[in-house]
């Protein structure tokens, strides 16, 4: 998330800066003066009706978790960081970029650490947060002698500061006016896309004629592949395997070839082993309902969803990286969690012309409400409503859960060309298993051929979801190996090499 600033608040807030005159850009965030910036937190539970407070003895009453500034210009920051300090809490979610309090608050003279504080105001701005309840809580013995949950409907009977009880009415009033809101914008999704689809979807080929074996084929492609280039695949796949009966009788040699340059292969092995068992358990035509797609090889919540919306015209939502990014910033929704979320509240809204919106969704994702910041939302028919767009957070959304470490390996590979052609093995292990690759090691080997000329090395790399390979290539011409070769028209026409180790692949060429 940006910087939450106080002149960013004042702007979500929708207040004019003047509304605050005793704020001073350089000294309230001191604890000098008489006015000092402040940030809290309003954590609620995820039905909404719970509030975490902490029981704070300088109040001697329950009130929100949060501190000083000090000098910290973001408000976020400092919520979330007196968030965990106050109760043990780390994993918050943000509700909305809407402040849901911004004003003065009087703090009477107390006395901390053994010193006198005199009577000043705290300048403080409150941001509601989502906590789960299973949470573990702690409290911060010095300063606080309890942490609970609260029914958002009570808060005025555990707090002993009567100027405080009409600002949490206040808090909990604003925050169902946006949960309101989010609901509204929500439900206003079908409405706004499917005329907009009517108007600009784009002639794909899966898109010309309605069967579950040309949406499965598609969606299974489209996985790992951009549209455009999905499109030539997807055609010249369709040419050889037309029906269901045509894949589930592929032999595998010919179908890894024909997925060549789509990657994870395993997908095209899984929409065999589904091929045959639609051909044998039945009769070749594709169950229609979701739950028992889902027992299928390969087919999982998504592409169930796809297929039997897109093809049976189930309501029955998709929910892809794509749709989370266009639901997250129209709902203003921080959770990184989304996705599971999304299938039952999306189940909820979904019109009758359930493929088309679908497929309309997933068209806003691809064509306008574009990630890495640059989304066309002038052209996007949820303008008016996204809450994303109005509160200018759209290029923070969707959150991002925290980035797993790829594994980095070291590996020597020989591209070695005899008169006869390439040498190459089948994989017999980890990623790639069962498809072909060049002659590969940890470490520099020996490998038996004669006549051996080294004719240079270069270095690639190549990157999975979870793996880093750095490679170097040897190349090399020999007079003859033992090893295992294959000519150059039998790699072009029937072998699947995977991308990791073609883009090595130098026919005759010096090097
Ligand atoms: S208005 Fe912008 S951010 Fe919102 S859905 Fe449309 S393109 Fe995406």
């Amino acid at each position: 998330m940006e910087r939450m600033t106080f002149s960013m608040c004042l702007k979500r807030a929708g207040i004019e800066k003047s509304f605050l005159r005793e704020y001073d850009e350089e000294e309230n965030y001191t604890r000098e003066g008489e006015v000092h910036c402040t940030s809290s937190a309003f954590l609620c539970n995820e039905s909404l009706d719970k509030v975490l407070f902490v029981y704070h003895n300088i109040y001697d009453s329950y009130t929100w978790p949060g501190g000083h500034n000090d000098g910290e210009r973001d408000f976020f920051k400092v919520a979330i960081r007196e968030t965990e300090e106050e109760t043990g809490i780390k994993n918050l979610t943000l509700y909305s970029a809407i402040p849901l309090h911004m004003g003065l608050l009087p703090v009477k003279e107390h006395v901390k650490n053994g010193k006198k504080v005199p009577a000043h105001k705290h300048l403080n701005i409150t941001f509601a947060f989502v906590v789960d309840e299973r949470e573990k809580v702690k409290v911060k013995e010095d300063e606080n002698s309890d942490v609970r949950w609260l029914p958002m409907d009570k808060l005025a009977s555990f707090s002993s500061e009567p100027h405080m009880i009409p600002i949490f009415e206040e808090c909990v009033r604003k925050l169902k006016e946006i949960q309101r809101e989010k609901e509204r914008v929500f439900r206003t999704i079908p409405f706004n896309l499917l005329p907009w689809y009517d108007k600009n979807k784009r002639d794909l080929p899966w898109r010309r004629e309605k069967s579950a074996y040309r949406t499965w084929v598609s969606e299974i492609m489209l996985q790992q592949t951009r549209v455009e280039a999905g499109k030539a695949y997807y055609e010249r796949f369709l040419r050889e395997l037309p029906t269901v009966e045509d894949l589930a009788a592929c032999p595998e040699e010919k179908l890894m070839k024909l997925w060549e340059g789509l990657g994870y292969y395993n997908r095209a092995k899984n929409l065999q082993k589904t091929a045959k068992i639609i051909v044998n358990e039945y009769g070749g035509v594709f169950p229609n309902d979701c739950e028992t797609l889902k027992t299928l090889p390969g087919i999982g919540e998504y592409t169930a969803g796809a297929i039997s919306s897109i093809a049976f015209e189930q309501k029955e939502p998709a929910v892809d990286g794509n749709v989370v990014r266009v639901l997250s910033r129209i709902t203003e929704n921080y959770d990184v969690d989304l996705k599971k979320k999304l299938f039952s509240s999306l189940k909820a809204i979904y019109p009758d012309r359930a493929g088309d919106f679908t497929q309309s969704l997933m068209e806003l994702g691809a064509i306008v409400c574009l990630p890495n910041g640059v989304p066309l939302c002038e052209k996007c028919p949820m303008k008016e409503d996204c809450l994303g767009r109005r509160l200018e957070v759209e290029n923070f959304l969707p959150s991002l859960p925290p980035k797993r470490e790829r594994r980095v390996e070291t590996l020597f590979v020989y591209h070695i060309e005899t008169p006869e052609g390439l040498v190459l093995r089948k994989r017999t292990k980890g990623v790639l298993k069962g498809m072909w690759e060049l002659p590969n090691f940890e470490e520099e080997k020996e490998l038996p051929f004669e006549g051996k000329r080294e004719l240079g090395r270069k270095e690639f790399t190549h990157v999975f979801t979870h793996v880093e390979w750095k490679m170097t290539c040897i190349y090399v011409k020999a007079e003859k190996t033992t090893m295992e070769t294959h000519s150059w028209q039998e790699i072009e026409e029937a072998l699947s090499i995977p991308s990791a180790f073609k883009k090595m692949i130098r026919k005759g060429e010096k090097m």
